[in-house]
């Protein structure tokens, strides 16, 4: 038996039209999962085949996670559409100011999108996995789970509460069949990181930190993903998973 396999199993993934989001679809398609994304723009034309070459499929929902309306209308349809037996929440945001700078809306809206409606949309998907006593949440939290980082504190103090919520929810839910983990990512190549890999020196800095020697690729944290997604991860609950070429051993 390959405990691995995601066969007949649905996942919804949030953020899936680019970057680590995507990379998790993907994954998840290729260990056998049908996929429902949401997020505001559509999913690419690459997600769509690959999910008709494996004879799955993938839906897109659009979602604006900013909107609590638009967040309780998207988990109705996807609940109307499938059984959903794994959420990742993928979608997040950046925003960079100094401290004594950083408007009090942009914190408003970092943290609405990276922990609000995590929260929302754990606490629409749990209650049909309660009832039938089984599934997989998968958070993405990030190495601001541990670190403060420069210049974004309103990312800091959601990432800290994606990691506590990811905790919290796993103390109440692990008795009743849901596991409730998170993954941290370390330097990831993605639209988020634009500025810092525009930046050559900070952009070195980094790269000479992590022991892997390399940013990671969207395979390497999908591959954690579908772990944690699968029955081999039964007996895991509540950690929030570095998945950071080292960074943090350093
Ligand atoms: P990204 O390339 O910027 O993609 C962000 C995704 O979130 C997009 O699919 C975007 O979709 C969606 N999204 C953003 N705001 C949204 C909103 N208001 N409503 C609906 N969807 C929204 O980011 P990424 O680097 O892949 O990051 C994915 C996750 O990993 C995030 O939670 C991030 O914090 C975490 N992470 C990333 C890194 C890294 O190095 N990249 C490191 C640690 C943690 P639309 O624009 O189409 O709506």
């Amino acid at each position: 038996m390959n405990t691995y396999d995601l066969t007949g199993k649905t996942a919804v993934v949030t953020g899936a039209s680019r970057g680590i989001g995507q990379g998790i679809a993907e994954g998840l398609l290729n260990a056998g999962a049908n996929v429902i994304t949401l997020q505001r723009g559509p999913i690419t034309a690459d997600l769509a085949a690959l999910a008709s070459a494996r004879q799955l499929t993938v839906e897109d929902i659009a979602v604006d996670l900013s909107n609590e309306q638009s967040i309780t209308d998207a988990i109705a349809r996807a609940l109307s559409t499938a059984q959903v037996d794994i959420l990742v929440n993928s979608a997040g945001t950046q925003i960079r100011h100094d401290s004594t700078d950083f408007p009090l809306e942009d914190y408003d809206s970092v943290m609405n999108v990276n922990a609000r409606a995590v929260f929302q949309l754990c606490k629409g998907f749990a209650p049909p996995m309660l009832e039938r006593g089984s599934g997989k949440i998968i958070n993405l939290a990030s190495l601001l789970s541990f670190q403060g980082g420069l210049r974004v504190p309103a990312y800091a103090a959601s990432k800290g509460a994606v990691a506590q919520l990811t905790k919290a929810m796993c103390n109440e839910w692990a008795p009743r069949g849901i596991n409730v983990n998170a993954v941290a990512p370390g330097y990831f190549a993605t639209d988020m990181n634009a500025a810092l890999i525009a930046d050559a020196d900070r952009s070195e800095q980094i790269s000479a930190r992590i022991p892997a020697g390399r940013w990671g690729k969207a395979e390497d944290i999908s591959g954690a993903v579908v772990f944690l997604a699968s029955s081999a991860a039964d007996y895991i609950n509540g950690v929030v998973l570095p998945v950071d070429g080292g960074w943090l051993a350093r």
